[in-house]
């Protein structure tokens, strides 16, 4: 036998999130985020269970090249579209929807000799400010393309900086608003935030990444508590060691922990190079033998030490759920400053995954 931890991916979990996103937004189509490896869950382990997707938006070549080997025929898009002018033929081979979102690109675009013309997701920068045209910008440039040879659908993209807030689409969509003044072209404006809370932002397209993998947009569980999704990833391990503290001992690296009267502990086979978050502190929720307890101390490379007083029948062997159906992803990322987003990608390659 081997080292106890393991990742276990729900499929099923993973189909059933897709099916919420297609009821909170039915009229729209869905680009199924699986960029950064799937949110760590492994593009080629997953990809299948969404087959029913209406497109996959992600931003490695790599990772658009193996869905389309895998046999994949359906819409791909470019979330951040090409970094550079030399990967427009490979785009063009696998047939690639690329957003476009700077001067150079439109000038790259127009220099390629391609076989046919790409799909555009024309991105709008409606306050994010990381991507994308300014909307008063954004009708010269549709022009600009629209003469292009080598630009086929237009469609209008922007990201939300805030949608997990009531108001925190307000002005970006006002600014998106004046930026498609006069344009006759579909758009794609919401990430889950705004795919689950803001209905008036779904339009054509709408790209889920987070919700799909069972984790709130707004890093709140309760936010998304009565929704239907459910987790996909499971992190489970085992208790391999057992100690009993005296009043005034201390566990772990720092010390930073101390018992205030005798105390049994537990000590749980996964540690940061696993992908638990170093920064989780005592009292950080985890699951001994179906029975919720605490982390204790620091969290070490390859270790974790836990509170064994909720189950006194725990021992080696005894079953623990870092984070899955029982304990939130998001409660452990809340607890440790995070966002389950980071947890998910975070996942070490040293940790065996299954599916089921
Ligand atoms: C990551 C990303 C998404 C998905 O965001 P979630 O919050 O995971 O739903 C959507 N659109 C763009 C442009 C992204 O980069």
């Amino acid at each position: 036998m081997s080292r106890p931890v393991l990742a276990t991916l729900d499929l099923q979990a993973l189909a059933n999130n897709l099916q919420v996103v297609r009821r909170a937004a039915p009229s729209a189509k869905i680009w199924s985020v699986v960029k950064a490896n799937a949110y760590g869950h492994g593009i080629d382990r997953v990809w299948r269970a969404l087959h029913t997707t209406d497109g996959f938006a992600m931003l490695n070549l790599e990772e658009a090249i193996l869905l389309r080997e895998r046999g994949w025929k359906g819409p791909i898009l470019m979330l951040e579209g090409f970094f550079h002018a030399d990967e427009l033929p490979l785009f063009d081979k696998y047939r690639l929807t690329t957003s476009l979102h700077s001067n150079w690109q439109i000038n790259a675009l127009q220099n390629a000799r391609l076989q046919a013309p790409l799909d555009i997701y024309l991105k709008i920068n409606s306050g994010m400010n990381r991507l994308g045209f300014l909307p008063e910008r954004v009708h010269g440039v549709w022009q600009q393309l629209r003469g292009l040879a080598n630009v086929g659908e237009i469609t209008l993209m922007s990201h939300f900086a805030a949608a997990e807030h009531p108001q925190g689409i307000i002005a970006p969509m006002a600014r998106i608003a004046q930026a498609a003044e006069g344009i006759a072209a579909p758009r794609s404006l919401a990430n889950s935030a705004a795919t689950l809370w803001h209905p008036e932002a779904h339009y054509d397209w709408v790209r889920p990444g987070i919700v799909l993998y069972g984790a709130s947009p707004s890093g709140d569980w309760q936010d998304v508590a009565t929704s239907g999704i459910r987790p996909v990833m499971t992190l489970n391990s085992e208790i391999i060691a057992v100690q009993t503290l005296k009043a005034g001992d201390t566990v772990g690296y720092g010390a930073r922990y101390r018992a205030g009267s005798e105390q049994r502990i537990g000590v749980v086979a996964c540690g940061y190079a696993d992908g638990y978050p170093r920064l989780a502190p005592t009292g950080t929720p985890i699951l001994v033998d179906g029975i919720r307890t605490t982390t204790v101390g620091a969290i070490s490379m390859d270790m974790l030490t836990v509170d064994l007083t909720p189950c006194p029948q725990a021992g080696i062997g005894t079953p623990v759920e870092l984070w899955g159906k029982a304990i939130k992803i998001d409660e452990v990322a809340a607890a440790s400053g995070t966002v389950g987003y980071e947890l998910m990608c975070a996942l070490a390659p040293r940790v065996p995954v299954v599916t089921v």
